[in-house]
């Protein structure tokens, strides 16, 4: 059965997060060669629709104002709303982003329609779409069905690849002109954390640092092997509360849930709550001295050692094949 379904694309400094082409590959899939409808909410977000194009949606539609610079769930839902109204998909793909989190049930309440969360992965059967998502901290999987009326998903990043981009690919790009009614928030200035490289959550490749790495100063050789590999630096809730790093790094089960290509563990001991937030990724190793550490049981390599001994040589020898 063709669908119409529409991605959200999430747009962050300029440029869209990957997730957004994952979310269009996912609405590929739910569509059943029916129509894919990109779209941008902001202030000056349209010259993004060709991308959006290029990586599958069929035509893209934007919202501009002044008012949607920063997102404020207000501001976004009217937005959405509107073009709910304007095109009456059948459903709404959203990134499971800290955005895709807080926007996707606002609206879906909004319409009484079903929501399926952190969405791994998607397929077609018995004319139904049928979502897998984690359960159980990631322990297991369960498939669910919405079995009437509008259905909104949000993905979990790095799980449903994207489509190739291509870029002879073309699809209109028009605006929808929405008056945005005065919003109860007003955001007036954003201080970001001072965050290097790539974003954690879309990360391919994370090198965590656990109580282990004992200091601020520990997590040093964690970052020069993030550098080598083009990672993000990542950290357990032991890392955080010592201060040896900020909360935003946290992974787990009351931080990010990340599944990259590649976690190396450095120093962690692999406590449950940690484990909810990595156990998905792809390839798991292991730094830890003690042998019994727990970590070693999702690991699919373990190095038992001192980190700040195996991390440098990791480093070394990563760096004479990659740099
Ligand atoms: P530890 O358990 O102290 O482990 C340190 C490890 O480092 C040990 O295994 C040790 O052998 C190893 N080590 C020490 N020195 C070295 C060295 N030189 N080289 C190699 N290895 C070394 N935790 C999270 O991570 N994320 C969460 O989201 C989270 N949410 C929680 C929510 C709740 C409600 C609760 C109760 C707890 C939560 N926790 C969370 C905390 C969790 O239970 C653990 O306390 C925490 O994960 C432990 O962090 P750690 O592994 O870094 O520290």
């Amino acid at each position: 059965m063709a669908r119409k379904i529409i991605v959200l694309g999430e747009v962050r400094d300029g440029s869209l997060r990957n997730v957004s082409f994952e979310a269009v590959a996912a609405a590929k899939i739910a569509s059943e060669g029916g129509e894919v409808v990109g779209v941008l909410i902001g202030d000056s977000v349209s010259a993004l629709s060709g991308e959006l194009i290029h990586y599958g949606a069929d035509r893209v539609i934007t919202v501009e104002d002044e008012k949607l610079k920063q997102y404020t769930p207000d501001g976004y839902s009217q937005a959405l709303m509107a073009i709910v109204d304007a095109e009456s998909p059948e459903g709404l793909v959203f990134g499971h982003t800290s955005l895709g989190k807080d926007l996707a049930p606002k609206v879906a309440a909004k319409l009484n329609s079903g929501l399926i969360s952190d969405v791994t992965g998607l397929e077609v059967a018995g004319g139904n779409l049928v979502f897998t998502r984690p359960i159980y901290s990631g322990k297991a999987f369960e498939k669910k069905i919405v079995t009437d009326g509008l259905v909104f998903a949000t993905i979990r990043p790095n799980n449903i690849s994207p489509l190739e981009k291509d870029e002879s690919r073309t699809g209109e790009a028009s605006s929808l002109s929405v008056d945005i009614k005065d919003l109860r928030t007003v955001i007036k200035e954003v201080v970001r954390k001072a965050s290097e490289g790539v974003d954690l959550s879309e990360a391919k490749v994370i090198i965590a640092g656990g109580r282990g790495v004992k200091s601020e100063e520990g997590f040093e050789p964690l970052k020069e092997l993030a550098k080598v590999l083009n990672g993000a630096v990542g950290a357990s809730r032991g890392a955080c509360d010592a201060d040896y790093c900020d909360y935003s790094l946290q992974i787990g089960q009351t931080g990010k849930v990340v599944t990259p290509d590649l976690y190396i563990a450095c120093g962690i001991s692999g406590a449950i709550q940690h484990l909810a937030g990595m156990s998905n990724s792809k390839v798991i190793v292991a730094i830890n001295k003690d042998p019994e550490a727990n970590i070693f049981k999702v690991a699919d390599y373990g190095i038992v050692g001192d980190l700040f001994e195996v991390v440098p040589m990791l480093t070394e020898e990563f760096r004479k094949i990659l740099v």
